[in-house]
């Protein structure tokens, strides 16, 4: 059999290993080349989702140039390339979380439909009425609202652990949420609105000594620091490709395969089933099980050559170079006068969520734009955390490994300049 899919360019992360060059990490980034409005475009919207290097696109591209059609189907040369090429990053997606094995691996749309899977699967087997499900103040609708609709079907509780005003969970609150109804604890590991780095080890231990399985929502996480599922214990983790630097459409949830094991499939239909008559269908095994109907091939293999990146800079690396932006974009933001961050907390990766004093965060958004810079301005889906801190939206800058000192100095002449014109 042929390699499936090799990589076109040679990335900067690739030609100088060990060592973090932002200029030639910013070069692999095709997007950020361009003018917005005449201006050069900084993007601090990774959080919503991030730019591609060249090396996923160019790898997305091949693979359906060359090695496309079905999985797990053919004899046929295609067939087998394509299914090689898919199961090959699921063995860089054990390795990038250090699960214990590829079964514990499903590859699904993204953190979101990872929540809603184990939701609707663990929650038909485990929960009963009367019993209770943990999630944290700070949690993105994703984390949320399955759990709302799995409790409602269920006649069963959402109980939700508290915040501080610095947006650092009440560690004894919630330790105090979790008796013999709990049946599950449901945490971001980082807050998509906060930015706020949950002490989540600490938590699972909490949770583990009553017996409570702990799902983390990683989607804020994998792009910022190592993961690493075996040490934390935690029994599922999620994220999302699109975060990753990889495509959009595709994510994956880990989970312990004893958990895997006990758990009914999440939808039906074809590559989930070992055999199927109109009396009876026996499923297939993991991870199969949970992945029915063809999926998002390409996508699964961009997310690979997204791992092999992110691997290639070393995520150690990465964090060292975000902590210290995140350190200087804090200081910056914090000296022009009337600006407050929302998201105080001590430990934070990634995120500036910010107001500024008497103007709203979309004009503020819509002035950021004119001057070629890209923010999130609203909610981020974490309406619940607005309803906390008293506003109706912030404006939020998110951190990725490309950005440098010179995008914050960008946003911070680009506050100033909304500041001018509603002056
Ligand atoms: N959880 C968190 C913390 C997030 O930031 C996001 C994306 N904003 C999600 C879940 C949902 O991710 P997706 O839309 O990729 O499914």
């Amino acid at each position: 059999m042929t390699s499936p899919v090799k990589s076109v360019t040679l990335p900067a992360a690739q030609a100088k290993e060990n060592s973090f060059d932002i200029d030639r990490i910013r070069g692999d980034f095709p997007i950020l080349k361009q003018k917005i409005h005449g201006k050069p475009l900084v993007y601090l919207d990774s959080a919503a989702s991030a730019p591609k290097p060249q090396v996923v696109i160019d790898t997305v591209s091949r693979f359906y140039s060359e090695d496309y059609s079905n999985i797990h189907r053919g004899v046929y040369e295609l067939s087998q390339r394509s299914t090689k090429a898919y199961e090959d990053t699921r063995v860089k997606t054990r390795r990038f979380l250090n699960a214990a094995s590829e079964r514990e691996i499903i590859f699904v749309r993204g953190t979101t439909e990872a929540i809603n899977l184990v939701a609707q699967s663990y929650g038909r087997t485990y929960v009963k009425e009367g019993d209770e499900i943990v999630i944290s103040a700070m949690e993105h609708h994703s984390n949320i609202v399955p759990w709302q609709i799995l409790v409602n079907e269920r006649k069963a509780q959402l109980r939700v652990a508290p915040m501080d005003e610095r947006g650092e969970l009440k560690l004894d609150e919630l330790e105090r949420l979790l008796n013999g109804k709990t049946r599950l604890v449901a945490l971001a590991h980082v807050s998509n609105a906060l930015g706020t780095v949950n002490p989540v080890g600490r938590i699972i231990e909490m949770a583990h000594q009553r017996s409570i399985p702990v799902l983390l929502d990683g989607a804020q996480a994998a792009p910022h620091m190592r993961i690493d599922v075996r040490e934390l214990d935690c029994d599922f983790y999620c994220f999302s490709g699109h975060k990753l630097f990889g495509p959009s459409g595709v994510g994956v949830l880990y989970g312990k395969e004893s958990f895997l094991e006990s758990m009914p499939p999440y939808e039906g239909g074809g590559d989930m089933i070992r055999s199927v008559t109109f009396e009876k269908t026996t499923y297939n095994r993991l991870p199969y099980k949970f992945e029915a109907g063809t999926p998002n091939i390409a996508g699964v293999v961009g997310l690979g050559a997204a791992i092999d990146y992110i691997n290639r800079i070393g995520a150690d690396n990465l964090e060292r170079h975000e902590h210290e932006l995140l350190a200087y974009g804090t200081e910056q933001l914090l000296s022009i006068k009337g600006v407050q961050i929302v998201g105080q907390a001590r430990h934070k990766a990634s995120v500036l969520s910010f107001v500024l004093e008497g103007i709203h965060p979309h004009d503020i958004g819509t002035i950021l734009d004119q001057e070629g810079i890209a923010v999130r301005t609203g909610h981020h889906c974490a309406q619940p955390v607005m309803d906390f801190f008293g506003v109706p939206a912030t404006a939020r800058a998110s951190l990725a490994l490309f950005n440098n000192k010179d995008d914050i100095d960008a946003l911070v002449r680009g506050i100033n300049r909304v500041k001018e014109v509603f002056a």
